[in-house]
């Protein structure tokens, strides 16, 4: 465990956070920036991120989805209870099952994670 790492990935997910959450209008190259950085901090170090925060970047166009902002979130409970969350950017679509009792919640802020 390299906790260098922990710290800089920690430093990076809350200034994109605090980046995305006041608009990404005019600022989308260095949120993109960000995010780059740390997907390949993440990669590099191969640390096994929480599931909240790696559900919270798009896989294509690797940027923090926070709903309302950059995401759009729908709850469905047709067959199955599974939320869709869809990348504004680049129009990529996730699906998570609600497996319940395990932590589901992309809304939550949490940037460490639980482990
Ligand atoms: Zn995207």
């Amino acid at each position: 465990m390299s906790a260098v790492a922990f710290s800089r990935l920690n430093f990076l997910y809350q200034a994109i956070e605090e980046l995305v959450s006041s608009g990404i209008k005019g600022k989308l190259a260095l949120i993109h920036s960000y995010c780059k950085s740390f997907a390949q901090i993440a990669e590099k170090k191969v640390l096994r991120l929480d599931p909240t925060i790696r559900r919270r970047i798009c896989k294509k166009c690797v940027i923090l989805l926070i709903p309302g902002v950059t995401a759009i979130v729908r709850h469905r409970s047709k067959r199955q209870k599974h939320k869709v969350v869809t990348c504004q950017l680049c129009g990529t679509m996730r699906k998570y099952y609600d497996l319940s009792g395990k932590s589901f919640s992309i809304e939550s802020n949490t940037a460490t994670g639980n482990g």
